[in-house]
């Protein structure tokens, strides 16, 4: 199921509900595909699922997934990239 499902624009101010997480559109700008048909990228607001904090992401007129978690949080569940085991010590 798509997160985000429109056929057309929907106006500024439509809230949506995505598992208990609610998105409220603030702006939508027009945006041209590689292939040069126009589309519409979607500008959404809402509430960091981790901490509560107002984040904004963006989206098509159909998505899958919207984003969750402000910009803090994003990588929280990405694992951490490993430092290099041959690091060479510093020497002052
Ligand atoms: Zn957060």
């Amino acid at each position: 199921m798509n997160a985000v499902n429109f056929r057309i624009t929907p106006k500024a101010g439509k809230t949506i509900k995505v598992e208990d997480q609610v998105y409220r559109l603030i702006g939508s700008a027009p945006y041209a595909k590689a292939e040069g048909e126009l589309s519409v990228i979607l500008t959404w607001e809402s509430q960091c699922a981790e901490c509560g904090e107002t984040f904004t992401t963006t989206s098509a007129l159909i998505t899958k997934y919207l984003t969750r978690r402000c910009k803090k949080h994003r990588k929280a569940g990405r694992p951490v990239t490993q430092k290099s085991k041959h690091r060479r010590p510093l020497h002052v």
